[in-house]
């Protein structure tokens, strides 16, 4: 039986994904707590392998490219985030299946059903506690990505109308989950971070006392 809380974090690039999860971690860890970090892709060994063949490789048919983040998925769930609910812990996830659904799916033109189908599977049906949704608009989301520095990755660079289609992609997504009964909350990642984390935190003080 799982005793732990798994939460997950979406939303575009430079929604502020990785801020919130860190804000949570030690607010959980303040309860007392084990709270992990962990990321899609990425969050294994083979999965930051798989990470670095489909950000910075040769081009990748679109077919194949929902195929490598469903196998990096079914091996991070499966050794990373199973374990850790099994030995009671939290773990603080950035981004899951519905970012699959957002880039793989809404900006490649995949149907949400078949993405989620691929991804159900690759998973074994397993489902967080909590989702939590920072949408923001793709032309602020580019310019955060872009003011943090460095290249941008092959998703980042590809180009605004790419970027509509991925936000519409995860607002879909938000509402289609809330009807069939998720745990989902979708904030404004505009708002400031002590905003945003406040936000958060109520939506998981309610899970912890559920
Ligand atoms: P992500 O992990 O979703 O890509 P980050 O947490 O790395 O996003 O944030 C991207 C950039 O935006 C960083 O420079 C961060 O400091 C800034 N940022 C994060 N949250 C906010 C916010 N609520 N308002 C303004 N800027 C933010
Ligand atoms: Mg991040």
């Amino acid at each position: 039986m799982e005793s732990g809380i798994w939460i997950v974090l979406e939303g575009g690039d430079g929604a502020g994904k990785s801020t919130q999860a860190r804000h949570l971690a030690e607010r959980l860890q303040g309860l007392g707590w084990d709270a992990i970090l962990t990321r899609e892709p990425g969050g294994t060994d083979l999965g930051a392998r798989i990470r670095e063949l489909l950000l910075h490789g040769e081009h990748v048919d679109p077919r194949a490219e929902a195929l490598l983040y469903a196998a990096d998925r079914a091996h991070h769930i499966a050794n990373v985030v199973q374990p850790a609910l099994a030995a009671g812990k939290a773990v603080i996830q950035d981004r899951f299946i519905d970012s699959s659904v957002a880039y793989q799916g809404a900006g490649r033109g995949f149907s949400p059903t078949e993405i989620l189908s691929l991804n159900g599977w690759a998973v074994a049906g397993a489902r967080p506690d909590l989702t939590v949704l920072l949408d923001i608009d793709a032309d602020a989301s580019l310019s955060r990505a872009a003011a943090r520095g460095g290249e941008l990755d092959r998703l980042e660079a590809a180009g605004s109308e790419f970027h509509r289609q991925v936000r519409a992609g995860f607002l879909a997504q938000a509402k289609a989950q809330t009807a069939a009964g998720a745990n989902y909350l979708v904030l404004d990642a505009t708002s400031s971070p002590e905003k945003l984390s406040e936000q958060i935190w109520a939506a998981v003080s309610q899970l912890l006392n559920s």
